[in-house]
């Protein structure tokens, strides 16, 4: 048999598998990549990094340079749709055979494409918050004014702020305490296109190692978990693909 094979087994065999994605999901949408050759964390903006354009404390001296710089890419959502992997997810879900997701992706595809236990790690700009008064706005009120070139304003005066998760601030502690939860009673752990070195985040599928879980990676590069996975596979869209075609009769 070969790898896919193994995974479409070990998947209808468990009883409790939770997936761990990361940006090779998103790519496969042909979202730009965070840490890759090509990808935005080259990207520098009027002198700026992007740790820095994604830092609190920027933002909270000139938000201007967030909105300015994230105008093309976070607030352009609706041109990607959910790819193989979100919607195979997806249906996985739906017949059992996937418990959770757990995502540092914050582009709201797994949602969109149907996922309904997801937790985002890394927020998501589907909700901003003001910085003054905490009223809540959705991505559909904020989206044209950020693309407009306009900072969005609250009724108060204060300065909205996406629910994704800034350098310098906290996972949200509910959304991480519960994906936790659900990595420790994991009986299969699936790692998706991450290459597990953004921490906190990446230290659930070990947590889930530990916790007894079997653990495949698909991954193009080597990960910090390679040695303890039953099955390591490289070529994400190839493996859904094929997981898919196996999958067919079944969901
Ligand atoms: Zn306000």
């Amino acid at each position: 048999m070969n790898l896919v094979g193994e995974l479409h087994d070990l998947l209808l065999s468990s009883t409790n598998t939770v997936v761990f994605t990361g940006a090779g999901v998103s790519t496969a949408s042909g979202i730009r990549d965070f840490r890759g050759k090509h990808g935005i964390y080259n990207d520098t903006f009027r002198g700026y990094n992007v740790e820095e354009l994604f830092g609190i404390d920027l933002f909270n001296s000139d938000p201007s340079l967030f909105y300015a710089w994230a105008k093309d890419f976070v607030y352009d959502l609706e041109a990607f749709r959910p790819c193989t992997v979100h919607n195979l997810l997806a249906r996985l879900e739906r017949a059992g055979l996937v418990k959770a997701v757990v995502t540092q992706n914050i582009d709201r595809l797994h949602t969109l494409a149907g996922s309904k236990r997801v937790y985002e790690l890394h927020g998501s700009p589907s909700l901003h918050h003001c910085r003054t008064c905490g009223a809540e706005a959705d991505y559909d009120t904020i989206a044209p004014i950020v693309r407009a070139g306009q900072v969005p304003m609250c009724s108060c005066g204060g300065v909205f702020k996406p629910d994704i998760v800034f350098y310098g601030e906290n996972l949200p502690e509910q959304t991480f305490g519960a994906a936790i939860a659900a990595c420790q009673e994991a009986d299969l752990m699936v790692v998706l296109g991450s290459s597990l070195t953004v921490f906190p985040a990446a230290a659930l599928p070990e947590e889930a190692y530990r916790c007894g879980a079997r653990v495949v990676i698909v991954n193009d590069t080597p990960t910090s978990l390679d040695r303890r996975a039953i099955l390591k596979l490289d070529d994400l869209t190839d493996t859904f693909m094929q997981l898919n075609d196996l999958l067919t009769n079944r969901l």
